[in-house]
């Protein structure tokens, strides 16, 4: 009965049943430092937009940007 809560303070990968979301969907870079570079000129070009970090994906090895969430 436990319902999952939306908006965890952390974005973090958690590897289940959502390849779609975090995967196959998404923009994908082949490393860390690609994503946060990609990040970074997110920041500078959408300042008002919430920041996003980079997480290693489980399903093509490659990394992906996610949305921080403001709550
Ligand atoms: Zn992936």
């Amino acid at each position: 009965m436990t319902r999952r809560r939306r908006g965890s303070p952390k974005p973090i990968f958690r590897g289940l049943d959502f390849e779609g979301k975090s995967c196959t969907r998404k923009v994908r870079f082949a490393n860390e430092r690609e994503a946060l570079e990609r990040a970074g000129y997110l920041a500078v070009a959408h300042p008002t937009e919430l920041g996003k970090c980079a997480y290693a994906c489980e399903f093509c090895g490659g990394w992906h940007l996610a949305t921080r969430r403001a709550d």
